[in-house]
This record gives structure tokens, C-alpha cells and sequence, in this order.
């Protein structure tokens, strides 16, 4: 799997380094606690705050999943994770006890804990649409304080949906696990409560086929290894001036090797032939590929311009049409597209790049009914800055700006850190449809 090219952060895994930048008031990002298979969900007990019936459903969850769970705090006890149910607020004061609960215990969270809240979207009277939307700023907030690796990310439980649908507690287990490591700040909304949840947490994908494009390098070769390592069966797609590094993929992960140009007009066709002919069907897409051709829009060419929508946007939609109308396609299909934050807040010189985003964004909105229809789903995932070949070339102090500005982690993420949010959309992530997940540490582009 790809290895940090951060050299500032590889410094200060040296003890005398690392004291000698906090003397000098130099950033000193922690070292993420990332998924290896038979470690604990969380770094020590969970406490769950609130007093509902959210909150007891959410404790038995927990329980269910062999963690010590507190109702209350044990003074001086290590913590592994905060979890605050705030389904039941109906005004703006009834915040305050669960929010300073939260704030009395932050110091008792382990390096890599976890802050996660569970609350509803705003809606309704103005009071209870204000006391909801109010939690957002709390844990946008709270996330940007919080140190040590330790993240802070909330559920939103749709219209209908309780503490203890199977999307709610998929997104609870990822968002508790080391799977999330670069998700910070950012919400979830669970907007049903259909689905089930995987039999092994451990493998949710196994025995699916999973195709991803762009799986040469970077992104998309982590992507390719977290589904394969998750039990599915993986397809690798490149551009045939890629086809050495994506064969070396495929062998060291096991998977088989498409090259293919997803621009081209019988795209879709080509992978369901290869998905039909290898597997006899097609369970999960990711739509990986990605280009940048960055220039002021002044300086924009068409060449530039359409290159970049063509590969990031239009050959998704061509490639989504001829999978929606194929028999090969699974009966509980999922799609998941690589967005960007820059999609969401835009970034200078990258107008091209931004529509082709923005507008991933919105087809995953427009085609999550459909997929809602075959009881699959589609979403995307928008990364912020991740250490690959793509932000390689980005200039040096740039680059290093990018990485330490990130208020509370300082740090790039890792391919590994998307790759884990497109299983986890792949895979458990049941009731979670037409959603856009940032992977960004809290990046303040997008924010
Ligand atoms: P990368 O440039 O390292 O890899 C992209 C891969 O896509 C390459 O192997 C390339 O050959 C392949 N590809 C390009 N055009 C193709 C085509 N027409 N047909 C088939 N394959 C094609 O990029 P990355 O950094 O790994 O990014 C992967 C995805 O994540 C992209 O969609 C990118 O826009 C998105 N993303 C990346 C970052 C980041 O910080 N690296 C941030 C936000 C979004």
C-alpha cells in the first residue's frame, strides 16, 4: 500500500525531533490509527451520553459489539470513544447538558478516539429545527479542538429512521473504527432504515465483484486492495499506457486486470463483458479515473476543459447507463464515484476540475432514487488532499501549506483513508444513498 511522502511527518517519528518541534512551536501531527484486521474497534471503553431511548439503543449496540460501555464517567478512566445521542432535542437549551458532558470528558479520550454524535436533520418547528442544526456547529467546532488523532464526526437519522436501523449502526462501527482515520468533522445522514448488515464485519464484501477504474496507482490501487482485502473480488481498470503497473497491481492483490479508457463510447459494455465473462455479474462500480488539467479560466483552453469533464464526468454517465440497463448487474448494486472537495467549495485554476466534481455530485443525488429501486445505492466520497501522484505535483511549499493548515490533524491523508470510506459506502453502508462523504481531515477547502 502506498507509504507517506510527507517528510516532515516521517521526521517526527524520531523522539528527539518530535521534541524539539513542540520547543519550537512547530506543528506535531499525531500518527493516525489506521484498520489492521483483529485489532480492538476502539482504543477503550465507550461513553455514551444522553438519556432517551436513542441512547439506550445506541448502548446495546455497543455492547452487542463486546466494548465496555459507561453511562456515565468513570473518573480517570482512559476513554475509547464519546458517542452523544442528540435525537430527542426539541430546543435550543436542551443542548447544553449533553454538550458540556461532552466537553468534561474530551481529556479522558486515548490518542485516535472518537467523538460521535447521532441527531436528526433540521426540520420542523423552528425551536427543534434550530436545536438540531445547532449540533452541526457544535461538532464542526469541536472536531477542530480535538488532538491526538482523535476525530469527531455525527449520524443523521432521516425521517423515519431510529438509533437502531442497520445504517446507523454501519456508520456508527465505521466511524468508531481506525476505517475512518481522515474523516473528521463531517456528517452522515442515514436516510432509511432498509437494508441489513454484513454477517462478518470483518469481510462485508465478501463474495461481490467489484469493478474500479483508475486502479494503476494512487487512489485507485488502494481502493482495489482495501474491497479485495474486504472479500470481493476485484477487477482493475487503466488506460493501456498503464497496463504494466496495473498488472503489477492486480497480481500482489489478486485481482484481474481491465485495461480499458473509459472515455470510450462501449466503456460500460467492455467491463460487463469482462465482470460477465470472469464472474457472471457486476455487484459494485467505482468510478476512480480522475484527471486534472489546471489553469486560470482566462488561460483555458478546450482541450483542457473537455479532457478533464469527459474523463471525471461524462464517461461516468455513459458508463452508469449501460450498467442500469444490464442483467449482469446485482440485485443490490452499489456505485460509488471519487468526487472532491474542491467540487464542493471550488479552488483556483481548477474551474474544469471543480464542474467534473460538482457535477458528480450532483448525478449521485439524481441517481440515487433509481438505485433506492434495486435496493443498491450510489454516493460519492470527496477527498481533500491525499498524498499521491496526482498532488505530487503540486509546488513544495504549496503542498506544505496544504498539509499543516488542516486545523486539528496537520497532516495529508493516505489513498488508504479514501479507500476506506468507498468500502465502507461499498459495503455496510446500508440507508446511506445519494450522499457525498468528505475524506478531507477537516480541510478548510470545502468547509
Ligand atoms: P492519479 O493520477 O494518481 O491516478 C488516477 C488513475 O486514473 C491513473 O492510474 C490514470 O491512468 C487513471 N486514468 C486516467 N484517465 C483514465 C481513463 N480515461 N481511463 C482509465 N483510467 C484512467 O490520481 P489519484 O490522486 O489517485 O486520484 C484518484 C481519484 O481521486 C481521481 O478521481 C481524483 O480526481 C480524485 N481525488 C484525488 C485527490 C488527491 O488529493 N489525490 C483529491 C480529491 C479527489
Amino acid at each position: 500500500m502506498a507509504t507517506a511522502q510527507d517528510s516532515y511527518l516521517r521526521l517526527l517519528e524520531n523522539p528527539l525531533a518530535r521534541d524539539l518541534a513542540g520547543r519550537l512551536g512547530l506543528p506535531r501531527p499525531a500518527r493516525l490509527r489506521r484498520y489492521r484486521r483483529g485489532e480492538p474497534l476502539i482504543p477503550g471503553p465507550v461513553l455514551v451520553i444522553g438519556t432517551g431511548g436513542g441512547a439506550d439503543t445506541l448502548a446495546a449496540a455497543l455492547l452487542a459489539w463486546d466494548l465496555d460501555v459507561r453511562r456515565h464517567p468513570v473518573p480517570g478512566e482512559r476513554l475509547g470513544a464519546i458517542v452523544a445521542a442528540l435525537d430527542e432535542l426539541a430546543a435550543p437549551g436542551d443542548l447544553a447538558g449533553p454538550a458540556l458532558a461532552i466537553g468534561a470528558s474530551l481529556r479522558e479520550l486515548a490518542p485516535g478516539g472518537r467523538v460521535v454524535t447521532v441527531s436528526r436533520p433540521a426540520a420542523g418547528e423552528p425551536a427543534v429545527a434550530a436545536s438540531r442544526q445547532a449540533v452541526q456547529g457544535l461538532l464542526r467546532s469541536l472536531a477542530r479542538e480535538l488532538r491526538g488523532g482523535v476525530t469527531g464526526n455525527g449520524i443523521l437519522l432521516g425521517e423515519g429512521v431510529d438509533a437502531g436501523s442497520p445504517g446507523v449502526q454501519a456508520a456508527l462501527r465505521f466511524l468508531l473504527s481506525a476505517r475512518s482515520a481522515y474523516v473528521d468533522g463531517q456528517f452522515l445522514l442515514v436516510g432509511s432504515g432498509d437494508g441489513t448488515l454484513p454477517e462478518d464485519p470483518d469481510r462485508p464484501l465478501g463474495g461481490k465483484v467489484a469493478a474500479v477504474t483508475g486502479g494503476a496507482r494512487g487512489i485507485g490501487a488502494a481502493i482495489a486492495e482495501v474491497l479485495r482485502r474486504d472479500g470481493a473480488n476485484v477487477i482493475a481498470i487503466d488506460v493501456p499506457a498503464a497496463g504494466e503497473q496495473l498488472a503489477a497491481v492486480a497480481n500482489r492483490i489478486g485481482a484481474t486486470a481491465l485495461q480499458l479508457d473509459i472515455t470510450v463510447p462501449e466503456a460500460g459494455n467492455r467491463i460487463l463483458a469482462h465482470a460477465g465473462g470472469r464472474y457472471g455479474r457486476l455487484d459494485i462500480v467505482v468510478h476512480n479515473a480522475g484527471i486534472t488539467r489546471d489553469k486560470l479560466l482566462a488561460n483555458m483552453d478546450a482541450e483542457r476543459w473537455n479532457a478533464v469533464l469527459e474523463v471525471n464526468l461524462a464517461a461516468q454517465l455513459r458508463m452508469n447507463e449501460a450498467f442500469l440497463a444490464s442483467d449482469l448487474l446485482g440485485p443490490a448494486p452499489r456505485i460509488v464515484c471519487l468526487a472532491s472537495t474542491s467540487g464542493i467549495a471550488g479552488n483556483r485554476g481548477q474551474t474544469n476540475y471543480a464542474a467534473s466534481k460538482a457535477g458528480v455530485i450532483g448525478m449521485v443525488q439524481a441517481l440515487a432514487p433509481a438505485l433506492a429501486g434495486r435496493g443498491g445505492t450510489v454516493n460519492a466520497v470527496a477527498p481533500g488532499f491525499i498524498e499521491t501522484d496526482m498532488t505530487a505535483r503540486i509546488p513544495a511549499a504549496t503542498r506544505e501549506v496544504a498539509r499543516r493548515l488542516l486545523p486539528s490533524l496537520q497532516q495529508g491523508g493516505q489513498p488508504v483513508d479514501v479507500a476506506e470510506a468507498v468500502a465502507f459506502l461499498a459495503g455496510g453502508a446500508a440507508g446511506i444513498n445519494g450522499q457525498t462523504l468528505r475524506v478531507c481531515g477537516q480541510s478548510l477547502v470545502g468547509a
